[in-house]
């Protein structure tokens, strides 16, 4: 038996902030990084908070590392915190979701009620028990999994992503693609994840180009907000795969950009995973599985080799409209620094989180190899 939960509320729409008013004499935490503190976003959060106190942290990097959730903790502790608002990308989010579950460990603060705000449409942590939180001193990213740090509330407001730079918007609408693909051939698939890849994986591929070319095109940005949001509870329910595993492995250790370390990844690891070239074709379950999320975006085959390339091809063509890079080179990595750190890249991939619900179980070689393809 499965038992499927949301356990997190979606508030949706441009007049979504405005709930925000009914909370009344809470203390608010809010946490965010220092671009979005200073662009006036937080401004229109705390503008709704009319009923209670609310303090800023807005001290938060890019991939944070565990410092940051240390300083948030303390500063939770002596502001007397009940509440949580995480405003931002998925940094500041999985930053507040670890002050949030190591603050109750280490302090023993109690959090009543924990709301997400999402100001990148790539991540989808608003929508799941899921963070990343960097360990600069083993330059590891450590996905932190549990119930607890899943938000109450989720707030979905297209204003607030309509400022988020080209680069940016292509990383984090990659990251979305990723997300949906890894959870459609998860071990942990399921009908109601499927469900929301398909729609997903079509949403991208026809709005993300226009919300990079034109990033006040309202419709693009709104429905890669949604597809973000939907992406995310995919993978609540699915889990991600080894695509994930290198890239925080890598991610953490190369500093690449989270969803562009997903990018140049990707049509590797559904090489790998396809493993087309093994066994009887028609019984490649994994490839069938590519093959299906290919025709979601408008190609029309059975043959599941045929299904795969479509999909690689389509990605490729997609990451290229992008201009991102297609390997660590293109990237701006020396090849010879990449290939100096592959193993203990792989070591970490694989005992990542993520890895175990890859289709295919990769070794330590395996995944060495892929390195050397992209790097
Ligand atoms: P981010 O939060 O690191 O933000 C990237 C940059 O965009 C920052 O400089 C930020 O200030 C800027 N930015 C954010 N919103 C903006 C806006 N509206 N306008 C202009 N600039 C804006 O990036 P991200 O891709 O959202 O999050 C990446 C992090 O999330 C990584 O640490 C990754 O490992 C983690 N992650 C978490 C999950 C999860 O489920 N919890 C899933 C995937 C990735």
């Amino acid at each position: 038996m499965e038992k499927i939960h949301f356990a997190t509320q979606l508030w949706i729409g441009d007049d979504a902030l405005s709930e925000l008013q009914t909370m009344q004499g809470k203390k608010i935490f809010i946490v965010t990084d220092p671009f979005i503190a200073e662009s006036g976003l937080t401004a229109q959060i705390t503008d709704q908070l009319t009923g209670s106190e609310y303090f800023i942290f807005s001290d938060i990097v890019p991939d944070p590392p565990v410092e940051k959730v240390i300083a948030g903790i303390q500063a939770m502790s002596s502001f007397g915190a009940d509440t949580i608002i995480a405003i931002g990308g998925g940094s500041a989010i999985d930053a507040a979701k670890a002050m949030k579950y190591f603050g109750k460990r280490t302090m023993d603060l109690a959090i009543e009620q924990f709301i997400a705000i999402p100001t990148t449409s790539g991540t989808g942590s608003e929508v799941t028990n899921f963070a990343v939180i960097t360990m600069a001193d083993t330059a590891t990213k450590y996905p932190l999994v549990t119930d607890e740090i899943q938000p109450d509330i989720a707030v979905l407001d297209t204003n607030l992503v309509m400022s988020v730079p080209p680069k940016v918007t292509a990383d984090t609408g990659m990251d979305v693609l990723t997300h949906v693909i890894e959870a459609y051939v998860s071990t942990n698939a399921n009908g109601v994840a499927d469900a929301f890849c398909e729609k997903v994986v079509k949403l991208v591929f026809d709005n993300l180009e226009s919300a990079y070319k034109d990033g006040s095109n309202r419709e693009a940005r709104a429905n890669m907000h949604l597809a973000s949001c939907m992406a995310g509870m995919a993978f609540n329910l699915a889990s991600l795969g080894l695509n994930h595993g290198i890239a925080h492995a890598a991610g953490a250790r190369l500093h690449v950009p989270h969803g562009r370390m997903n990018t140049i990844l990707l049509p590797s690891v559904i090489e790998f995973n396809a493993n087309v070239n093994q066994g009887v074709l028609q019984e490649n379950a994994v490839a069938k599985r590519y093959m299906a999320l290919a025709n979601c975006i408008g190609t029309t085959t059975t043959n599941p080799r045929i299904g795969v390339q479509n999909l690689i091809r389509a990605i490729k063509q997609l990451r290229q409209r992008l201009n991102m890079p297609a390997t660590l080179s293109e990237f701006g990595l020396a090849k010879a620094d990449v290939l100096a750190q592959k193993t203990e890249i792989a070591t970490a991939a694989l005992a990542d989180a993520c890895t175990e619900t890859n289709p295919r179980t990769p070794s330590i070689h395996e995944i060495e190899t892929l390195l050397e393809e992209i790097s």
